[in-house]
């Protein structure tokens, strides 16, 4: 079935066959977060969508290099990425401490964050910093070839000498022309010879913290460098497949192809792939933008936009029932019946085990396995795998009831079905099961709340019980105590 594996190409603009260079082998790049903060829900979305690709690559009988690196130095604040503070030095600053304390602080907050929305770990998981080595020489490289000019300490890329021979708008479909007419001219423009010319190494000023001697003097990489330089070093001058969030197309992916073409002659990528946006009310959620929110506040419900908490698994789903390429609202409605939705099939995943063959059958599984694997194979189609799963579901109810009859060789393949869909490919995980402390910490709870009711603290009781009920947790207070349901 891999062989009919579609996905959607940027640099192309169409679905197009999956080929890869080196088959069983795959090579995937995904750019990682920038760790000067928490994640916030939309980076989220990005990372479980590749997590989907890189699950059913690998179900498929790929063997999958999945690198996704993590920007630990050279990320400044302006949209290019070259422009402003280094986002991490000012935080550092900010909170008077180390920078690699910031870096550690929320790379481990990430790596939680993905752990609890069970996407899988990448094969390897570079950082900036770790390669500034890699990132000179191919500074060095990018000069020698002709396509970079250095201006008192910094190295800037000649984007309209790179476009006499190249087409530097090959990723977004504009042209050159326009992108010089639409584009506002950024810092540092006294020393670019043109004004999308960007940097690839930055002259450190005397108060900058995160610093590298280099041929040119005391400095540290531009942004988009270190995507080029670690993913040449680790998946080779070409490779399979090059991820990141559509945001990314404009300005850094397509740097990184301009370097990479001017270090390497060839596009590093054959698959440019890219997510589309969770947004809020319709406008892209951003820290930036002050509509962001943190996985554990959805977890909690502890957000003025939330009527109340859901668990991760619940968000997993609700993030799968769109298509990795259409914008995602987020919203209450949507969340409840993604809620509802996802207790629907794992009440249904539940009920497998218990299932009971007969000696004929009045339904035929391998058409709907077939129907699960087509989706996947066009372009990751989760939504419409769901779809087909809650088909699944369906049945197994019926033959639950006693309503229709399946034998031994068709129950086997819907075991396979729901084995191999709902938790390799879509990585969902019966969360009942991670939750046998649950009762003993609920009924902890209700003592503490007892307590305080007899030290007529009301205040904490009321804040107790209103809080589990934001998390889905009622109370009763009644004779003989107080006892919890989940509402
Ligand atoms: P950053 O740490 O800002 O570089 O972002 C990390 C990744 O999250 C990038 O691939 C972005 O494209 C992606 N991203 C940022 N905001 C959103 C959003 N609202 N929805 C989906 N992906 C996003
Ligand atoms: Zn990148």
């Amino acid at each position: 079935m891999k062989q009919n594996l579609f996905v959607y190409n940027t640099l192309t603009r169409k679905k197009e066959e999956f080929k890869p260079l080196n088959a069983p082998h795959v090579g995937m790049y995904v750019c990682g977060p920038t760790v000067y903060s928490d994640v916030h829900l939309g980076n989220c979305r990005t990372y479980i969508s590749f997590d989907l690709m890189f699950r059913y690559l690998t179900t498929i009988g790929y063997k999958v290099r999945y690198v996704r690196n993590v920007t630990d130095a050279g990320h400044l604040e302006g949209d290019a990425g070259d422009e402003g503070e280094d986002k991490i030095s000012k935080k550092a600053k900010l909170a008077q401490l180390e920078p690699m304390e910031i870096v550690q602080k929320y790379t481990v907050g990430f790596h939680d964050v993905m752990q609890i929305f069970n996407t899988l770990p990448p094969s390897i998981e570079p950082t900036a910093t770790g390669h500034i080595i890699e990132q000179i020489e191919m500074v060095k490289l990018i000069l020698e070839k002709g396509y970079a000019y250095e201006v008192d300490g910094s190295v800037y890329f000649d984007v309209e000498k790179y476009n006499n021979t190249q087409n530097y708008g090959i990723l977004s479909g504009r042209n050159l022309e326009d992108l010089l007419n639409n584009t506002r001219a950024l810092g540092g423009q006294q020393e670019k010879h043109g004004k999308l010319d960007f940097a690839l190494w930055i002259k450190a000023k005397p108060e900058h913290l995160m610093k590298w001697p280099s041929p040119w003097g005391v400095g540290f990489p531009g942004w988009h460098l270190e995507c080029s330089a670690m993913s040449q070093k680790y998946l080779g001058n070409q490779f399979d497949i090059h991820g990141g969030g559509i945001d990314l197309v404009p300005t850094h992916h397509t740097n990184e192809i301009a370097q990479h073409v001017a270090c390497c002659g060839k596009n590093p990528a054959n698959y440019w792939v890219h997510t589309n946006m969770l947004t809020v009310n319709g406008q892209k959620m951003s820290k930036s933008l002050g509509n962001s929110f943190l996985p554990h506040e959805l977890f909690t419900g502890d957000n003025s936009i939330l009527n109340k908490g859901y668990s991760p698994m619940t968000v997993r789903f609700f993030m799968l029932q769109a298509h990795y390429r259409s914008t995602l609202d987020f919203g209450n409605e949507a969340m409840e019946a993604s809620e509802k939705g996802f207790k629907r099939l794992m009440n249904a995943f539940a009920l497998l085990n218990g299932l009971k063959a007969d000696k004929t059958t009045e339904v035929e599984i391998g058409p709907l396995l077939e129907r699960c694997y087509a989706a996947m194979n066009d372009d990751f189609n989760s939504p419409v795998l769901i779809a087909e799963l809650f088909e699944a579901s369906r049945i197994i109810n019926s033959v639950n009831d006693g309503k229709l009859k399946i034998d031994e060789v068709n129950l086997q393949l819907l075991k396979t079905l729901m084995n191999t869909f709902v938790l390799d490919v879509l990585g969902l995980k019966d969360e009942q099961a991670d939750n046998d402390d649950l009762p003993n910490i609920l009924n902890l709870i209700v003592d503490l709340r007892g307590e305080a009711k007899i030290n007529k603290d009301y205040a904490m009781s009321d804040k107790i019980r209103d809080g589990l009920a934001r998390i889905g947790f009622q109370l009763k207070d009644s004779k003989d105590g107080t006892h919890w349901s989940k509402s």
